[in-house]
């Protein structure tokens, strides 16, 4: 047996399978070893990889024949700050994801493919023979279209093969008649910063000088106030004051709520260069915001997710804006919550960070009672408008039709009489959420997964909302030939009943078959801001990030959907969108009026959140959580696994769990149980629940059982991942 090297070696961690960094000897002929944060060139097996340098050692636990020497280094210098790189080491321990996917998964594609991390591009020029060529007049269209674009200048390469110029531009430079040049990348346009901020109210200036007296250490402040009342004002003015000390901001926002409008309205006061970073920007747009942020030029980055981990020198402050939203939570690979991550980072960096929201989590205000985060209240609206008056509709007592109760119907009459504009809300797409059998009850069901299959009648089609499974609509029982019926309603229902209800009054629906792409959503909001539409009908998508200033109706279709949902975090999600769709409305003198429909109308969650708003229901509900050992008063993580076979998911989970048997008293392992839809999209999945009161003790448990399951045999097809503080318990 050969004995172990001694010497350096460079730990390098890869983003394929491995779980941890793997040895390698340092470049041929160089001394010392690189430093942490540098990508490298390595070979793996006979392929060659680009991997992240970690670490480094002064002996191998390999022998030397197993060594091999990084061929090359890319970086001249590491692609992290060390606080930076510091911190995804601590992310991808804590979440217990393996680093080098941890490190991948935070670069924009470009990087991950060993393009440089300055913002120097490639530029193309005529050589002295390309503009000889071009004077001879060239055969080629395509050639001579190229030849005369660059004969005003150089351009840079990525524009080209934009524009479609690249199988040119390579048969061109193999003719020798180009050149390239690296040059700095054109750095982003600043912002006009030509509008004036308005003055502050009292609460907005408490809150701004509050969090500015904390800038140059970590503070993590809680900006609390309903939607309008100058949350955004407050962040704009805070951030003007870190770039006049000479430093930079990341502000996060949902998914949905990265809006041109919000953009532009910082670069309207901002003089600074402002980026944006989001999921659907080209590969190449990410890189050059990527860039342009690690080089200092972008001094603030407005970004989704992802962009948590944007590279800026001189970080001064972090915004995580409507911080409850789900949309934090990565769901897939690396499983993070940017939330949490921005506060983890401004700890690390010592900067203050926002979180704010009209409907904190109650994870936030849980730690606003531990004195962890500080409170800043913003109490009203800043303009001047009234709350609404919250009521419920009790649906044992109003029986309703196509899912609107008499009490509803005349509410909404009312109000359009009176020449205001009505929000209907309901969770839920399509037309009804099944098909049922009037003779046999059977009901439509999902091929692939324990799912119903949702009626969308306008387009006479089934279809499953978890796997995308599509067959055209039947009339008649696939088992005993009965009538079909639709039951349960869903937003095409209720627009089709509203449309019957109330001809007169032009409708617009919102959800994701009604709009499926930006534009749209833009052209169906333009038509409730102009007032043509008077009823606006939707999903989810109502309660996130638009206002309608002329709606002075609100109706919650089904709010026992979230009432008594499987998830502990229902009833949370419930009352967010509740107050959130509530507080999208009404701007204007009238005061709003709110009706909830509910067959539990003595829920104490939902009369808790009508009588006293959602500071009340917030303790309430928190009260339940701790009587129930449910975060934030317990820590969890979740082992999924999925197969095609039921047997080998549960196979893996109790062998999973007998691993787990010796980790501690104060580790709760739970299941192994089957996901609430245990199929779907034909694989089966089934989890393994892990509790403990304490942080610490979990992530110990985690570390030994991780090291255990990696090196369990799984079988083929099977996949399982772990979730540390899972939004989705199913
Ligand atoms: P939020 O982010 O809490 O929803 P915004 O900052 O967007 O609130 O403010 C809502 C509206 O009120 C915006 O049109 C904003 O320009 C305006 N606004 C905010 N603060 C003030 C203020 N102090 N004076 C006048 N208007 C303000
Ligand atoms: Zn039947
Ligand atoms: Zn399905």
């Amino acid at each position: 047996m050969e004995q172990p090297y001694e010497g350096w070696i460079v730990k390098v961690a890869l983003p394929a399978r491995f779980r941890l960094a793997l040895d390698y000897l340092p470049p041929e002929g160089m001394l010392g070893v690189p430093q942490p944060g540098l990508r490298v060139r390595v070979p793996v097996g006979r392929t060659r990889a680009i991997g992240f340098v970690v670490g480094s050692a002064e002996r191998s636990t390999l022998p030397a024949s197993a060594l091999k020497h990084i061929t090359e280094i890319i970086d001249p210098e590491p692609l992290w700050d060390p606080v930076s790189f510091e911190l995804l080491c601590w992310a991808a321990g804590y979440y217990h994801h393996p680093l080098g996917q941890v490190l991948s998964a935070t670069v924009p594609t470009g990087i991950r493919d060993g393009q440089a991390a300055t913002a120097e591009v490639l530029n193309w020029q005529l050589s002295t023979a390309g503009i000889e060529a071009l004077a001879a007049g060239p055969r080629g269209k395509k050639q001579r279209a190229l030849l005369e674009l660059l004969r005003s200048g150089p351009m840079e390469a990525d524009q080209l093969s934009a524009e479609g110029h690249a199988a040119t531009l390579r048969s061109l430079n193999q003719k020798g008649w180009l050149e390239s040049f690296l040059a700095p990348a054109t750095p982003p346009p600043a912002g006009a910063g030509n509008a004036l901020p308005p003055p502050l109210n009292s609460a907005q200036q408490k809150a701004c000088d509050q969090v500015t007296a904390s800038l140059g250490r970590y503070a993590t402040w809680l900006l609390h106030g309903v939607t309008g009342s100058g949350k955004t004002e407050v962040y704009l003015q805070v951030i003007t004051q870190v770039l006049a000390r000479g430093r930079s901001a990341l502000v996060l926002v949902p998914e949905i709520g990265l809006t041109p409008q919000l953009v532009e309205r910082f670069r309207a006061r901002l003089t600074v260069p402002v980026v944006t970073m989001n999921s659907s920007m080209t590969d190449t747009e990410r890189l050059a915001a990527w860039r342009a942020a690690r080089s200092g030029a972008a001094r603030v980055v407005i970004g989704t997710r992802s962009a948590v981990f944007a590279p800026l020198p001189k970080l001064g402050i972090l915004v995580v804006d409507e911080e409850h939203d789900a949309s934090y939570k990565q769901q897939e690979g690396f499983r993070y919550s940017a939330r949490d991550l921005a506060v983890a980072r401004a700890g690390r960096t010592g900067v203050p960070v926002v979180l704010g929201s009209a409907t904190p989590s109650l994870e936030s205000l849980a730690n606003v009672a531990a004195g962890r985060y500080q409170r800043l209240l913003l109490p009203e609206r800043a303009g001047k408008a009234v709350r609404p008056a919250i009521a419920v509709v009790d649906l044992r007592r109003h029986a309703a039709r196509d899912g609107l109760s008499q009490p509803a119907v005349a509410a909404i009459g009312r109000h359009l009489e009176a020449g205001g504009q009505v929000l209907v809300y309901l969770n839920r797409r399509g037309y009804a959420p099944t098909m049922f059998c009037t003779s046999c009850g059977w009901m439509a069901a999902c091929r692939h997964c324990d799912a119903r299959m949702t009626v969308h009648l306008k387009d006479a089609m089934l279809s499953c909302h978890h796997c995308g499974a599509n067959e055209p609509m039947a009339f008649a029982c696939g088992s005993c030939g009965g009538e079909l019926r639709p039951v349960g309603q869903g937003t095409e229902r209720v627009e089709a009943a509203l449309a019957q209800l109330f001809p007169a009054a032009p409708q617009v629906r919102l959800d994701r078959d009604s709009v499926r792409k930006r534009g749209e959503i833009d052209k169906a909001l333009a038509k409730v801001a102009s007032g043509e539409a008077r009823i606006l009908l939707g999903t989810q998508m109502l309660t996130k990030g638009h206002d309608y200033p002329g709606v002075t109706l609100v109706v919650v279709l089904d709010a026992d959907q979230g009432l008594f949902g499987i998830d502990f975090r229902s009833s949370e999600r419930l009352a967010q969108q509740i107050v959130q769709v509530a507080g999208r409305a009404g701007r204007g003198e009238r005061r709003g009026e709110v009706l909830i429909q509910s067959a539990f109308p003595e829920n104490p969650l939902l009369v808790s959140l009508v009588q006293e708003g959602y500071t009340a229901f917030a303790r309430a509900a928190l009260k339940e959580r701790e009587a129930a050992s449910w975060p934030p008063f317990a820590r969890l993580a979740l082992l999924r696994a999925d197969a095609t076979q039921r047997e080998s998911v549960f196979g893996f989970l109790d062998r999973a769990r007998s691993l787990t048997e010796d980790l501690g008293p104060d580790v709760r392992v739970l299941g192994p149980a089957a996901a609430a839809m245990e199929r779907r999209a034909g694989r089966y999945r089934g989890q393994l629940l892990v509790e403990s009161a304490q942080r610490a003790s979990l992530q110990r448990m985690l570390s030994i059982w991780l090291q255990r399951l990696a090196q369990l045999k799984t079988p083929g097809g099977l996949r399982w991942s772990m979730d540390v503080d899972p939004l989705e318990l199913d």
